[in-house]
């Protein structure tokens, strides 16, 4: 018999498995706080008996020995701040890659229901290399079908394949969506320059990243038009923290060289449980963005009003 009623009895025996095992194990809390972890993923990314690192700092420390993962990226904590933005937000996903020590792993991320996530690796080097580059190939292309380039937040696909998945049964309780957009970009594309702007998109990126949880969903989904879901979230909770939003944007200087340059953004935000469609969702978000933009920007509307 596979499945148990009570695997209790067990748990203790499992766990010792995991622990001496060669694989790789390592469980993640929804903040992407180690839990745990083996022997073997500990002495890979240089793990101390008793720490409780979130996923960055192991990664920022076996980089900083020339141990772990190789990372192809000419700016490691861009890179860093990417994937982290979009850890953890599928169910499953599965990708190849290599170690410092020449040796070849295959990597599974598996989410729970709770937020947390379970991370196992295995030693494949012995697999055939001549599919190898056809295999990093296939996981570079997943990952670029769903990043956007400029700000390496998730994209549109990213954030609408969350967002469906979202509104499949069983539907966590709670959840509000926002698009946000930014205010008169049009200006400060004239004023200061296309390349600039471009720099303004990607500091709101980072604006964005340092105000959201670890759970949220955040997409860029168009020029300077942003899509976040918010689980589990109350529409006052997801007001709250798009005020923080606004606050954080207002605050900031983009550009060290011109100081004077600020920027703000207007928000729409929708409660998932008030709508029955995807379609319906992002209807209501547009029409909030709209509104907030009508009262004159640099603020957050709720929609629908009427039947709060
Ligand atoms: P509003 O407050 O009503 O949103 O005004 P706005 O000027 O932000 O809105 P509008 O839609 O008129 O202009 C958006 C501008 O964003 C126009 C377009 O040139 C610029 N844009 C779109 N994509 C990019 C991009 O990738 N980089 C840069 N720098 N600009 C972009
Ligand atoms: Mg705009
Ligand atoms: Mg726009």
């Amino acid at each position: 018999m596979i499945f148990e009623a009570d695997p209790a009895p067990h748990a203790r025996t499992l766990l010792a498995g995991l622990a001496a095992s060669p694989m790789l194990v390592a469980l993640f809390d929804a903040g992407d706080c180690l839990l745990w972890c083996n022997n073997a993923f500990a002495s890979v990314f240089g793990v101390d008996e008793g720490t409780h690192p979130t996923w960055v700092e192991p990664m920022r420390q076996a980089r900083r020995r020339g141990v772990g993962s190789v990372v192809q990226a000419a700016d490691f904590e861009a890179w860093l701040a990417s994937a982290a933005s979009r850890r953890g937000k599928q169910p499953w996903r599965s990708f190849e890659g290599d170690m410092h020590d020449g040796r070849w792993f295959s990597m599974a991320e598996q989410t729970l229901p709770d937020g947390s996530m379970l991370c196992i690796a295995q030693d494949v080097s012995g697999l055939r290399t001549d599919e190898r580059e056809l295999r990093l190939a296939r996981d570079l292309a997943e990952r670029q079908a769903s990043s956007d380039p400029l700000t390496g937040l998730g994209n549109r696909r990213h954030v609408m394949q969350a967002l469906a998945a979202a509104l499949e049964p069983p539907r966590r309780e709670g959840g509000v969506l926002a698009l946000i957009d930014l205010d008169h970009f049009k200006r400060i594309n004239d004023e200061h320059g296309h390349q600039r702007g471009d720099l303004v998109l990607c500091d709101f990126a980072r604006v964005l990243m340092s105000v959201m949880r670890r759970d949220d969903v955040i997409g860029r989904i168009g020029g300077e038009e942003f899509l976040v879901l918010l689980p589990g979230v109350g529409a006052q909770a997801a007001v709250a923290v798009m005020q923080r939003l606004g606050s954080a944007t207002r605050a900031s200087q983009p550009l060290p060289e011109r100081p004077e340059l600020r920027y703000t953004c207007s928000v729409g935000l929708v409660a998932i449980d008030d709508c029955s469609s995807q379609d319906e969702l992002l209807h209501e978000a547009d029409e909030a963005l709209y509104a907030a933009k009508a009262a004159g920007r640099d603020c957050c509307v709720l929609r629908p009003a009427a039947r709060r």
